[in-house]
């Protein structure tokens, strides 16, 4: 149909309309924000109008977790099919009543979304209008990911950390509408030490909102580094973001939420499914998944195990992979990303190529022992 809308567009008009504009700013973020990045999992040459690669042996592109859902979490998807005739009013107040539980937060604190890229684009969407927003470059959503609305992007230090110190010095509410931090960083893995993270809130968030996005918080090991809940408890101008897509393995259910004041989620609401992008076997799984601490220990104990034969591996073979407190590993490679991107998933393993900094890097996700040891013969060939 000629006029017909696509559902970028329609995307763009409602949020529009919401926001009381009258004319579409060209970057607007149209919700779900992963597509994109999922077709870049297969490469360059991927054309996303035709059927994905079936010969993949492993998938390490998007940071999944290889050995879940835990069969707590089925079990309670199973049980709660029946009820899906209905929309999900009772199980998403029990998500968010847990959600809240968890963090120590009241339950007007939490906005549950279809995994956190929903409430990301709301973020972007609800404050971009209004001026640029300061990122680390490169972070998750540096590359445009998310779509072009405005950015401004501060280096990372020599050392690939976030340089809390020039981006403090940065910020101007005359500029910028938000702050985004990603703590640890997609896609170096690196995470802030809790005292400066602290501190940069307390400077930075009475002049601009930050938006701090969690996502990999739950694999973080070093007891110097913390979730900055404390800091809403306090009041301050900051919204959380989380994700069930990784340590609780829901990156096909669809799990997030928003963690701030009513007020600051307000802002957000809009651009939201009001926490109803949650379906009821999701919610009831959502609320099985945070209970499950033997699945998350489990998770985190693999996690490692993998992580250091990846680590060896590379170091084994001369590379230099960064420092991670999250289930990926990020490290210059010696070849055009694009073309290494591509001879490795010929190989049938799906990686993640990045190019800053001068120099292309890999990043490679952490997956079951099989799927690093398929990587290492697949690297090991071509690169050699
Ligand atoms: N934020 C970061 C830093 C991520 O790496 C991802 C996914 O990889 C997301 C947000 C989105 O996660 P989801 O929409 O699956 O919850």
């Amino acid at each position: 149909m000629a006029n017909s809308l696509n559902r970028r567009d329609w995307l763009r008009q409602s949020a529009l309309a919401v926001a009381g504009l009258t004319s579409a700013p060209a970057w607007l973020v149209a919700a779900p924000a992963r597509q994109p990045l999922a077709y870049r999992e297969f490469g360059p040459d991927f054309d996303p109008r035709t059927a994905p690669p079936t010969n993949i042996r492993a998938r390490l592109s998007a940071n999944e977790n290889p050995w879940g859902p835990s069969d707590k979490t089925k079990q309670a998807l199973i049980d709660s099919l029946g009820e899906s005739n209905r929309y999900a009013f009772q199980q998403i107040w029990s998500l968010r009543t847990g959600m809240a539980e968890k963090d120590g937060v009241k339950v007007s604190y939490i906005l549950p979304g279809a995994g956190s890229s929903e409430l990301l684009a709301a973020g972007i969407n609800a404050y971009a209008p209004k001026g640029k927003v300061l990122l680390a470059d490169p972070c998750y959503i540096s590359d445009g990911m998310l779509g072009n609305f405005p950015m401004e992007k501060i280096p990372l230090t020599a050392d690939y950390q976030y340089d809390l110190d020039a981006m403090a010095a940065k910020v101007d509410p005359a500029v910028h509408s938000l702050v985004y931090i990603c703590n640890p960083n997609n896609p170096t893995g690196a995470i802030l030490p809790a005292d400066k993270l602290r501190k940069f809130i307390d400077d930075v968030s009475p002049k601009v909102p930050i938006l701090l996005d969690e996502a990999y918080i739950d694999y973080a090991t070093d007891p110097t580094t913390a979730s900055m809940v404390d800091k809403v408890k306090e009041g301050k101008n900051v919204i959380i973001l989380r994700t069930f897509s990784k340590l609780y393995a829901f990156a096909g259910l669809r799990v997030g939420y928003a963690l701030a004041r009513p007020a600051l989620l307000k802002v957000l609401e809009p651009f939201t499914q009001q926490g109803f992008g949650v379906s009821v076997p999701s919610a009831a799984a959502g609320l099985a998944a945070l209970k499950d601490t033997e699945f998350q220990q489990m998770t985190l104990r693999k996690t490692a195990e993998s992580k250091q034969f990846l680590l060896d591996t590379l170091k084994g073979l001369d590379y230099k992979p960064l420092d991670s407190s999250a289930n990926f590993v990020l490290f210059p490679i010696k070849m055009k990303g694009p073309q290494f991107q591509s001879q490795m998933m010929k190989e049938g393993i799906l990686v993640r190529h990045w190019y800053f900094d001068k120099q292309p890097w890999c990043r490679v996700s952490i997956g079951t022992m099989d799927e690093m040891k398929a990587f290492a013969e697949a690297f090991t060939k071509v690169v050699s």
